[in-house]
């Protein structure tokens, strides 16, 4: 079995849905008391909010980047994964070759993508941090690698930060307030009728690791795609050698 390298804590209850995750569908695969060999390197998420919210960017592929390294080259990790969405807009950065050989970075946008060409989702709803929704890094990456639109969520400018809010005053607190779920599905509704952006989208993406908390398969009229789920099921095929 490969060593997988989780960088977490972005926030912790996303974290935790990585650590149970892997383990118990490792265990459903290679059965007995089988559990992942992980390592998981947890930061301080306050931190990381600092610098994100004044814009530091360098700073924080910079701390990434030597955490990644710290994983492959002294815990002997097979592969690294950052534990969050927002944090892939630096994964150019952090991903960079070390000494010629590859960063065996996974990266969740290339999970995302494969999961909407087996559904064949051409056209989606993006939703994350303000940073993900409005900063276009994820929405390129999809666009580039995979051919898919994402929708524009720069002209709702008071969704995203409500659902930003969402995001980082409950969800990140391991908080789940009902009136919030109501609002979440019924904005996905909105858009889903295609009545408030004009499309319809033929898959809605939780891409923030902390959405699943809120949406689930069912909730909206549109298959989901939990970037956390895609991105636990790609470590696994790879950490077994599937
Ligand atoms: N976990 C969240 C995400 O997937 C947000 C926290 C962060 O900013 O890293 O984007």
């Amino acid at each position: 079995m490969k060593i997988i390298g989780i960088i977490g804590g972005l926030s912790p209850e996303s974290t935790t849905h990585y650590y149970l995750g892997i383990n118990q569908l490792v265990n459903e695969r290679a059965g007995g008391l089988t559990s992942a060999d992980m390592y998981v390197r947890s930061v301080n998420f306050a931190k990381y909010y600092a610098l994100m919210e004044r814009g530091e960017w360098d700073t924080i592929a910079l701390m990434l980047r030597r955490e990644a390294l710290n994983l492959v080259n002294y815990d002997g990790c097979d592969y690294v994964a950052i534990a969050t969405n927002t944090m892939h807009k630096v994964a150019k950065e952090v991903g960079r070759p070390i000494s010629g050989r590859d960063m065996p970075l996974v990266h969740i946008g290339d999970c995302i993508g494969e999961e909407c060409e087996k559904i064949g989702a051409k056209r989606v709803l993006l939703l994350g941090t303000k940073f993900t929704m409005t900063e276009r890094f994820m929405a390129d990456f999809l666009a580039d690698g995979y051919g898919i639109e994402v929708l524009d969520m720069r002209k709702l400018p008071r969704d995203v930060a409500e659902i930003d809010r969402i995001i980082f005053d409950e969800l990140c607190h391991g908080i789940v307030l009902p009136d919030s779920k109501t609002y979440m599905v019924s904005f996905v509704d909105g858009i889903v009728s295609g009545e408030t952006l004009g499309h319809r989208p033929d898959a809605v993406i939780l891409g923030c690791t902390e959405l699943d908390m809120i949406l689930q398969e069912g909730d909206v009229g549109v298959p989901l795609i939990d970037s956390t789920q895609v991105h636990i099921n790609k470590l696994v095929n790879l950490c077994l050698g599937e």
